[in-house]
């Protein structure tokens, strides 16, 4: 198992969907890859934060999150992009 695979393996690791053969290899790659055993407290601790984050969410609202967040960075850029530099917006 390569790292690229141990990066594509690594949520079904931890949310213990890895078949018991493919949780074997994982694991005997951890023991020999420190980057990759890094790489997983990294990410075991993204996650954790972001359910910790998300903990009175309800599951629709969790898996609106991504979307809504990059339809919001979309609408930020275009409006930035298109703003004047000076806004006069007096109401006389
Ligand atoms: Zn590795």
């Amino acid at each position: 198992m390569t790292c690229q695979e141990i990066a594509e393996f690594l949520l079904a690791y931890l949310e213990r969907e890895l078949p018991e053969p493919q949780r074997d290899v994982f694991q005997a790659h951890l023991d020999e890859c420190p980057a990759c055993v890094t790489f997983l407290r990294t990410y075991e601790s993204t996650i954790r934060l972001g359910k910790a984050a998300c903990r009175d969410c309800p599951e629709a609202t969790k898996a609106k999150v991504p979307d809504a967040l990059i339809q919001a960075i979309l609408a930020a850029r275009t409006t930035g992009h298109e703003q004047p530099q000076n806004e006069t917006s007096d109401d006389s």
